[in-house]
């Protein structure tokens, strides 16, 4: 398989660049979210276990989505400092280039296909592309 032309690289640089913004926003917003919409405020005025326990979830999830959000952000910056480093689509494990097609799908992918799926069948579930 061969290496990233110009033209690919640029173009999976420019979808980094563009997902990281609304990524951003999206943290921002949920933080604040979290802030108003937040557990202390849905139990003033109430002393009801339900709804205590909706509060509680509703921070959970919240917490989850901002949490994800974070470690999309990270994977994109991490990113980042691959193509600034120039070791951007090479396999992290077999140091073989990650195919385009792969990429766009994935344009934080730090595995190629092979290594990833070795990975997810030997490690914990969970595990980001
Ligand atoms: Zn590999």
């Amino acid at each position: 398989m061969d290496a990233l032309t110009t033209s690919e690289r640029d173009h999976l640089a420019t979808m980094l660049r563009q997902r990281k913004q609304p990524l951003r926003d999206e943290i921002r917003s949920g933080l604040a979210r979290m802030r108003t919409e937040g557990y202390e405020e849905l139990l003033s005025g109430t002393s009801d276990a339900g709804d205590e326990s909706v509060a509680t979830l509703l921070t959970d999830i919240a917490n989850a989505e901002v949490a994800r959000d974070a470690a999309e952000l990270q994977d994109i910056i991490a990113a980042q400092a691959r193509l600034a480093a120039g070791t951007y689509g090479t396999c992290i494990d077999c140091g073989t280039p990650i195919p385009y097609a792969r990429l766009t799908a994935y344009p934080t992918a730090k595995r190629c296909l092979h290594c990833q799926q070795i990975r997810e069948t030997t490690r914990a579930p969970f595990t980001r592309p």
